[in-house]
């Protein structure tokens, strides 16, 4: 990254964790229409062409189902490592033009 990247906020980004694979726990309790299984057998958060979890409610921004999210997202922290390694990552893929495609 070059200058100076603005710290972490998630009420300023593109929910570049809501693009990841989110790997459901058998605790979680997500409807089934917005889960999916992999070719190898896991139950995931489905997403949609591009890449977006079908639970963000791309309108506010935010996670539909926040009070019942997945265990994953639950333990995600912003500003924490993995966070600030795939917000750079998103950005130099966007810098490029490459398009974001995790799996
Ligand atoms: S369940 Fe909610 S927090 Fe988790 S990836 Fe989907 S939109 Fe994001």
């Amino acid at each position: 990254m070059g200058a100076s990247a603005p710290a972490p906020d998630c009420g300023r980004c593109d929910a570049v964790c809501c693009r990841l694979t989110v790997v459901l726990q058998p605790e979680d309790r997500i409807p089934p229409h917005l889960s999916a299984r992999t070719a190898a057998g896991l139950e995931v958060m489905a997403r949609d062409e591009e890449g977006w979890c079908v639970a963000v409610d791309a309108t506010r921004m935010q996670c539909s189902i926040y009070h019942s999210r997945p265990q994953v997202c639950r333990r995600f922290a912003m500003a924490g490592p993995y966070c600030l390694e795939v917000r750079a990552d998103y950005a130099d893929r966007n810098a490029r033009g490459i398009p974001l495609r995790l799996y």
